[in-house]
């Protein structure tokens, strides 16, 4: 086959040699601009299918492929690009545009200037505008939580919303209040979700009360408050339940009691030790002494109070009790059994 244009011999494409048909057809019409629109608050970057939270690197040719589709014949083009940075807001980009058609890979450089555009992206401008849609409360069962449960929680519960990679995923607001902590969240199955998460970690119970809150587009908007109530006693604590002084081991899946006089332990539902009351106690490691009695004492480290140890060991000089109103008892649990 001979090329139309030049008459060299040899495969042809559209009736011209490989090199004709490459100046006859430009692969795309360069732009000398483009704007990038990148969210001030969180980074990510605006392409036709959406915001997007990927790098710089990656957008650039999405970006390029959205402004120069491939001129006909090319089926496909494919863009590499090198960006040097003018300044904060001005990418001086050069670009390969590879096209195709057939076995034919023409290519095409040029240059051209990417604008970046500050911005705020839909899910940020929610978030400032401290939108929400449900609630996440947590509150303990007749009692406070505890800084260090305050403490924990908050870490939990944004660790859990980044874990989801979603932008439209964010916490909104974070109030402490009676005791306990709200969290206002973008999505009413992110409140739903993590509560079951958080009364799985840390013990406790889930409701959820979806309250109709007004209309979208024709529809019925709710928003769900899903309230965790942690179990009134945690691990550690001292509590006399039916007039037995226990230790609880455990508060999940289900509160364990052990008796600190027998050792025993018993496992309850939560709402079935209602009625137990927690009482001051320590714990600590102590010293144990022999008393003229015979009786063996542990010795509080900071007082070098003796009191008689109800439950003796055989031969031990040290021991991790509890120290109660009631004298002290020998622990099934270490000294550093969290109290905070
Ligand atoms: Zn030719
Ligand atoms: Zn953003």
């Amino acid at each position: 086959m001979f090329c139309v244009e030049c008459g060299a011999d040899g495969p042809v494409y559209e009736g011209l040699c490989a090199n004709c048909f490459r100046k006859r057809y430009p692969v795309v019409k360069p732009v000398e601009f483009l704007d990038l629109a990148r969210c001030e608050s969180c980074g990510s970057f605006r392409l036709r299918s959406g915001w997007s939270k990927v790098d710089r690197e990656l957008v650039l040719p999405q970006l390029l492929r959205d402004a120069m589709p491939p001129l006909p014949p090319y089926e496909r083009v494919g863009f590499t690009q090198v960006a040097r940075e003018e300044d904060a807001n001005n990418l001086a980009v050069t670009v390969k545009a590879v096209g195709r058609f057939r076995d034919l890979a023409p290519v095409q450089d040029f240059h051209l200037r990417v604008r970046i555009k500050p911005s705020l992206c839909d899910s940020c401008q929610k978030q400032r505008g401290r939108y929400y849609e449900g609630i996440l409360q947590v509150r303990g069962e007749d009692r406070e939580l505890t800084p260090g449960e305050v403490r924990a929680l908050r870490t939990f519960v944004v660790a859990r919303v980044d874990r989801t990679e979603s932008s439209e995923a964010f916490v909104s607001r974070i109030e402490e209040i009676h005791g306990g902590l709200d969290f206002y969240l973008s999505k009413n199955a992110l409140a739903k979700g993590i509560a079951r998460d958080v009364a799985g970690s840390f013990g406790g119970t889930v409701s959820a009360s979806p309250k109709l809150y007004g209309q979208k587009e024709g529809r019925e908007v709710y928003r769900v408050t899903a309230l965790v109530r942690l179990a009134a006693f945690r691990k550690g604590d001292v509590v006399r339940h039916k007039g037995a002084l226990s230790e609880v081991t455990s508060v999940r899946p289900f509160v364990v009691l052990r008796d600190v006089v027998s050792g025993e332990e018993r496992r309850f539902k939560p709402k079935d030790i209602r009625g137990a009351r927690r009482i001051d106690a320590e714990r600590f490691e102590a010293r144990l002494v022999r008393l003229e009695s015979g009786e063996v004492a542990a010795v509080h480290p900071e007082t070098a109070e003796e009191r008689p140890l109800r439950t003796a060991p055989k031969a031990a000089s040290r021991a991790v009790v509890v120290w109660t109103p009631d004298g002290a008892f020998l622990s099934g649990l270490p000294a550093d059994t969290s109290k905070d």
